[in-house]
């Protein structure tokens, strides 16, 4: 058995979606359980439609879910041409109970309601490429993540129950139906006990193909993208990008971790413990080899990796008494960031200052500047970049560094990082 994510931008239109088809051509005859994202930027529509909803705005909501209903309607007719096909009846029922949802009071728990309408996006998805593969000749089922993945009630962020969720997986999937042999099913949802539907986390489907293949014991996940693999750095900041061929578990959760956007960062664990390798390859290019992430690390140190975080504010911070920053100040520190759900970039103390960098597109820097008061003054710069240097040498350091001010910087034998601006 293997495992096929594609992402958004892999079935984004029509187009799109006909190449899947034709990857999966290639592999007419082997189990595959493939793992799909919302189309395009469904998820993004579908948090405005919960954003409409919340402040009542019926005319905005309503133009919203039908554009999303266009959207798929349209792509559901390029793919099918009978127009009695089960499709377009399956996307007008969801869009009709989505616009019904309206006129019923919000549940006070948002997070709640944010699940049960943005897991929408990969239901649509899913089924509409389930179809299009029968289409195509493949014995391919639709199946419900929504009764597989089980998490607790932490919606949006729905941690994963694992023993609960290998025993669902493993009873529906291969199963005893001869008659199939890809199985279509949506990343990114899961449910909790009470059978509601929870999320993963934005970019979270990656992360399903992992839940997937774990409990299966797959051969392989492969990721398809629009890139040729993991690149060294992102083509949007860099010219001359390498492609890494070959990384460890170990190398691709640091470049993860330092902010390389490629795969979602709780991906590697599970692959990782099963010793399952992950590929990363090209949709577009699809008999490339792609990048290979596996147990084997001797290849780690060969190319250096940059991974530039922009926007990001270095916060600096002092006690107002004047005392030293000790383990007392620090733990009362941490327990404010902790509380903002902080996510520290990057940190360097002295005696009187702790800095540490955080992105100001999570936290509202502000409201936390307020939290540390009074017993800390901050500074901040906002607008600075956080650039991280895998492998480096004084060469690329030189070269990224040129006609930069580094205003805080930290080496360790692999990994050289700078705040600059
Ligand atoms: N559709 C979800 C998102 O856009 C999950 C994913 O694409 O991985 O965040
Ligand atoms: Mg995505």
């Amino acid at each position: 058995m293997k495992v096929f994510k594609f992402g958004g931008a892999s079935v984004k239109n029509a187009e799109a979606i006909k190449n899947v088809g034709s990857i999966l051509l290639r592999y007419e005859r082997d189990p595959i359980v493939i793992i799909v994202s919302a189309m395009g930027k469904t998820t993004n529509k579908l948090e405005e439609v919960l954003s409409h909803w919340a402040s009542k705005n019926e005319l905005k909501f309503n133009h919203t879910v039908d554009e999303l209903r266009d959207f798929h309607n349209e792509i559901a007719g390029a793919l099918f041409h009978a127009r009695h096909h089960k499709v377009f009846n399956f996307i007008d029922e969801r869009f009709e109970s989505l616009k019904n949802r309206f006129d019923r009071p919000l549940a006070e728990h948002l997070p709640f309601e944010y699940d049960q309408i943005v897991s929408l996006g990969e239901v649509l998805s899913s089924f509409i490429i389930s179809e299009y593969l029968v289409e195509l000749g493949l014995k391919a089922r639709w199946v419900d993540a929504r009764t597989l993945v089980r998490t607790d009630n932490r919606y949006q962020e729905g941690n994963v129950q694992w023993e609960k969720t290998e025993q669902l997986i493993t009873e529906c999937l291969p199963g005893a139906d001869k008659e199939t042999d890809k199985w279509v099913t949506q990343g990114f949802v899961g449910h909790t006990a009470e059978g509601f539907t929870t999320t993963l986390g934005r970019e979270g489907s990656d992360y399903s193909a992992a839940i997937f293949a774990y409990c299966l014991n797959a051969e392989a996940v492969t990721i398809w993208k629009d890139v040729p693999g993991m690149l060294n750095a992102d083509p949007k900041y860099f010219e001359n990008t390498r492609l890494l061929t070959a990384i460890s578990y170990r190398e691709a959760i640091e470049l993860a971790y330092f902010g390389a956007s490629v795969i979602h960062p709780k991906t590697i664990k599970p692959l990782q413990n099963k010793g399952i390798p992950l590929y990363v390859k090209s949709f577009v290019h699809p008999d490339e080899p792609g990048t290979v992430i596996h147990a084997e690390g001797s290849k780690d140190h060969l190319i250096p990796s940059f991974i530039v975080k922009k926007k990001q504010c270095l916060l600096s911070i002092s006690a107002t008494d004047f005392s030293f920053i000790n383990e007392e100040s620090l733990s009362k520190l941490f327990e404010v960031f902790y509380a903002f759900r902080v996510t520290v970039q990057l940190m360097q103390n002295s005696a009187l200052n702790f800095s540490t960098l955080i992105d100001p597109q999570k936290v509202d820097v502000h409201e936390l500047i307020q939290a540390l008061s009074p017993a800390f003054t901050c500074k901040y710069n906002l607008d600075v970049e956080l650039v991280t240097i895998r492998h480096y040498d004084e060469d690329t350091i030189e070269q990224v560094l040129a006609g930069r001010e580094v205003l805080l910087e930290q080496r360790s034998r692999q990994t050289a990082r700078f705040v600059i601006r």
